[in-house]
This record gives C-alpha cells, structure tokens and sequence, in this order.
C-alpha cells in the first residue's frame, strides 16, 4: 500500500484529493498545517508527500526545506495557487520533485502521484525503523528497546525517529529544533538537550555507553546498541 501525505489546509481540496487518490488505491492521510504535516512527514513512512505552498504558520517550502534538512529524501509534490516562473524554480530549489499549480484537473494530479511514486520493484516499504535494538513503528508509534516497551511522547518520538533513522550521522541541535519543533521562536534552545536527556533515561541501560552520543560543539548521533 502506497501511503501519501498530504499537507492542505483547504479542507475542500482536501476531501477531493483524499478522496481520489482512494478510489485508486493509495492510502492518503491529511495534515491541516505545516507543522503537523511537517512532524507527520519526519516520524512516520510516507510514500509521498503532498504540500500545499501557502499554509498556515509553517507554509510549504518551509517544510520541503526542513524535510531536506532532515537528509529526509521522501518525493513531494508542491501545489500552489502561484504559476509564476520564478516561484516554480524557488519550489524545486527548496526540495520539491514536482510542482502543480492550482487549479488542476485531478488526472494531472495522478499522473504527477503516479511518476513520484513509482519504486523499484519489490523495494519493502519501511514502516519500521531498526536500530540496533532499538525498533520504532512508524504507523502505531511504538518503541522497543530490546524486549522492553518504552512509552514515549509524541516530541519524544519525533527526536528519536530522525536519529534512528540514520544511525552515526551527527544532528546540530539547530537541525533537530528545526525538524521536530519546526525552529519556532517560542522554543527555548536548551528543549533539544531536554528531550535528549529524557530519551537517554528511557532508553539507557546502567553500565553501557548511552544511544544517543554527544558530539562537543556540535550536536547529537544516535549509536545503535548491538543486537545480541
Ligand atoms: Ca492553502
């Protein structure tokens, strides 16, 4: 099953969308805004992406960027009500595969889903995200840490899945904050080594190295415990 985001905020364009790509057999899931889109784009395994240009708070080539800067290499398709040259190119500078601007005949729309989607054949869908031993499922958002069931919350989450997912690269904080708080004034610089903190007493186990390293200056990688 190939699972689409989409991120709109037209709750019209919405249904219309949601509902054709259903009758041809994708499974689509909506986001109203671009930080939910956003957080639902990092944390869960989606086929495609969907982001409408002009959104609520955090508008779409805002979160192209962040997902880019998330070294997330998901296809996203970028509707907008703007045709200009110079917006297309800003567009696909910014991320985006593909690029359709409203209004648009649905067939169109398929078509662009049906080139974005096309994967090699027999390429599993990667619904579970495997780190050592720690395991994330992306679709009912829960955690193993060896044999143990570890709850955490959604921001939590969130931070663990864009570590996890690339075991030993180093994130800067700022590339975390961007990501998963969407790089929002409101939040104070410290939260990423708050929720670290947090993750750390969740996950760690006494006596052995933490999951998540910290690299002086720099940031955070996360280091897959070896499977036993
Ligand atoms: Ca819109």
């Amino acid at each position: 099953m190939i699972r689409i985001l989409l991120v709109e905020d037209e709750a019209y364009l919405t249904r219309t969308i949601a509902r054709v790509l259903g009758e041809e057999g994708y499974a689509a899931e909506s986001a109203g805004d671009g930080r939910t889109g956003l957080a639902r784009a990092l944390a869960e395994d989606f086929d495609l992406v969907i982001v409408d240009w002009m959104l609520p708070g955090l508008d779409g080539l805002q979160v192209v960027r962040r997902l880019r800067a998330a070294g997330m290499s998901i296809p996203v398709l970028m509707l907008t009500a703007r045709g200009q040259v110079e917006d297309r190119v800003e567009g696909l500078d910014a991320g985006a595969d593909d690029y359709l601007t409203k209004p648009f005949a649905l067939p169109e729309l398929l078509a662009r889903v049906r080139a974005l989607t096309r994967r090699p054949r027999g390429a599993p869908v990667d619904a579970v995200i495997r780190a050592g031993d720690v395991e994330l499922d992306t679709i009912h958002h829960l955690v193993r840490s060896g044999d143990v069931r570890v709850d955490l919350t959604a921001k939590e989450f969130a931070l663990l899945a864009t570590l996890a997912k690339r075991p030993g690269q180093v994130f800067t904080r700022s590339a975390l904050l961007a990501t998963v708080w969407g790089g929002t004034s409101d939040v104070y610089a410290n939260v990423v080594d708050l929720y670290v903190s947090h993750l750390r007493k969740k996950l760690d186990r006494d006596g052995e190295p933490s999951l998540i390293r910290t690299v002086r200056g720099v940031g955070y990688a996360f280091e897959s415990r070896d499977t036993p």
